[in-house]
């Protein structure tokens, strides 16, 4: 059976109380899997109790998932219903570095997880109880902080077919307002770059050496330089790995790492190509070598206007006020969440989590404090119902997944 819907009648049948009833239902297993996958917070590639913990939960209610899927050992793939268009929801569970060496969740990944796996479960459930035409499919999606989980899963074809693709990001939260459900991010590439020289005694024969940490602070200062002229839509950053063994050697070998980001791909080309001359400037003038490779790019996000209209009223009808997109431009972060949307209609939107007094921003200790509470929990339960009535609506509203591939197609 077909349920005709236009986006008006949406609100009208039981949607937001069936979903709020299947979310209400799996809310402790949810809350489960959220705290085992903050409590063991993994890096990127290496993420493989998150990956076990959700593939068994998944399992235990009754889905058959594909576990370590499409050659990735932490992805995994589990898909439910049949005919009809494709939503599919993705979770991420890699963590970040911390200064002591460990890991912790300080881009709140336990809560992105957390708002797909429900998604998906809610999803699931209306297309089982309401015998609708349609699937709905839930990507484990590893390595965002670092390496492009989704460039990997893209290439291996797993977003194939899908007709919406969706997962909710948090962020800090804002006076008046919940969540964006249409967040713009910078497309980012990196790179490390090693220059070699020679080394030579540094008190009796420094003339024999040729300074490979010269050629990389030359390099330094040049990118320090021309960071005055760019864009304010370009973005530089980076840090030093290497610089020499000891004092009393002439360094031959300094190593750095650089990232370079834009409001898009095509600008992100040629910030690089300035930086590359900044390298090989470096090198030309202390006579050392260089070696560079740019990492795959994470692209910026398009926005698909339709979807995000729709999950800001759904989202409106939990209770949350979200804004569709935000005036003053990009967040400065950046997803690989933008390779899939290049690809096929999506949405990367963004939820607000602790206190909206006093901001508290990605990347920072305090954010990962507030990934871990029941407030962020409770936010990422209520944006997964958003997008699960989102979801539901690419499944079953007449011409909706028309809408959305046009707006797509317009603007890739
Ligand atoms: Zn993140
Ligand atoms: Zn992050």
């Amino acid at each position: 059976m077909r349920i005709e819907l236009s986006v008006q009648d949406l609100a009208a049948p039981g949607m937001y109380e069936d979903i709020e009833n299947v979310c209400e239902k799996h809310k402790g297993q949810l809350w489960s899997v959220n705290r085992q996958i903050y409590e063991n917070p993994e890096p990127h590639y290496e993420e493989f109790r998150a990956h076990d913990n959700i593939c068994s939960l998944l399992e235990g209610l009754g889905y058959k998932v594909v576990r370590h899927a499409y050659g990735l050992s932490t992805a995994f793939e589990v898909e439910y219903g049949s005919g009809g268009h494709l939503v599919c929801y993705n979770a991420e569970y890699d963590a970040l570095p911390k200064e002591d060496g460990g890991h912790h969740h300080a881009c709140g990944h336990n809560l992105i997880a957390t708002s797909s796996i429900a998604a998906f479960l809610i999803l699931a459930e209306l297309i089982r109880s309401q015998n609708i035409e349609g699937r709905v499919r839930l990507l484990g999606t590893p390595a965002e902080e670092s390496g492009g989980g989704k460039i990997d899963l893209l290439n291996a074809g797993a977003y194939r077919g899908v007709d919406a693709c969706m997962m909710g990001h948090p962020g800090p939260l804002t006076p008046g307002n919940d969540g964006v459900s249409c967040p713009d991010t910078l497309a980012v590439t990196s790179t490390k770059i090693s220059f070699r020289g020679k080394e030579a005694h540094a008190g009796a024969t420094p003339w024999a050496g040729v300074n490979a940490l010269d050629a990389l602070v030359a390099a330094y200062t040049s990118i320090s330089m021309l960071r005055q002229q760019l864009p304010l839509t370009q973005r530089v950053h980076g840090i030093i790995l290497h610089g020499g063994e000891r004092p009393n050697i002439i360094p031959g070998m300094a190593s750095m790492e650089f990232y370079a980001r834009a409001d898009t791909c095509q600008s992100l080309q040629e910030l690089c190509v300035r930086l590359e001359g900044c390298f090989n400037g470096a090198a030309l003038a202390t006579g050392c070598t260089v070696d560079f490779e740019w990492d795959p790019m994470y692209k910026e996000l398009k926005k698909n206007q339709p979807l995000g209209d729709a999950l800001t009223k759904h989202m409106k009808a939990f209770g949350r006020s979200f804004i569709t997109s935000v005036k003053d431009g990009a967040t400065g972060g950046s997803t690989d969440q933008g390779n899939v949307m290049y690809e096929v209609p999506g949405l990367h939107c963004g939820f607000g989590i602790g206190s909206d007094g006093d901001e508290v921003w990605p990347h920072t200790p305090d954010f990962a404090a507030a990934a871990g509470t029941e407030q962020a929990f409770q936010r990422a339960l209520d944006c997964a119902k958003g997008l699960a009535a989102t979801g539901f609506q690419v499944l079953t509203a007449a011409e909706f997944c028309d809408t959305i591939w046009r707006s797509h197609k317009h603007d890739v």
